[in-house]
């Protein structure tokens, strides 16, 4: 396994807690085996904890995706869907054999599903 070389004052992208957002931020301090362990938003120049050092920064890049949701599909509970109102939903139960419940960020709402269109 190859590990970065990481500098101080070097930039890296991490989510600022304080701004809500990620930002670039600089290296303030390192481990002894090099790895970062404070950095400074740029922004707001908040110090914090690089906790997982790099591989946090790959899950802030990491976006919720899913599939549209679509009325014609057959859902099984815990499949995911992008519904084009209420946004990224997880199905909780299905209800009846064309009915389901979604959890949607803002609540939960029945949609139906497996419909074949007419
Ligand atoms: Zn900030």
């Amino acid at each position: 396994m190859e590990d970065k070389i990481f500098i101080v004052g070097q930039l890296v992208s991490k989510t600022c807690a304080k701004c809500g957002s990620e930002q670039s931020h600089a290296i303030t301090t390192l481990t002894k085996k090099g790895l970062i362990s404070k950095v400074t938003c740029m922004v707001c120049s908040t110090v914090s904890a690089f906790k997982s050092g790099i591989a946090a920064a790959k899950d802030d890049g990491k976006v919720k995706t899913s599939t549209p949701y679509d009325r014609t599909r057959t859902y099984r509970k815990g499949q995911t869907m992008m519904h084009s109102s209420f946004g990224y939903g997880e199905v909780l139960s299905v209800i009846e054999p064309q009915k389901i419940d979604v959890k949607f960020t803002d609540g939960m709402r029945r949609l139906i599903h497996a419909r074949n269109e007419a």
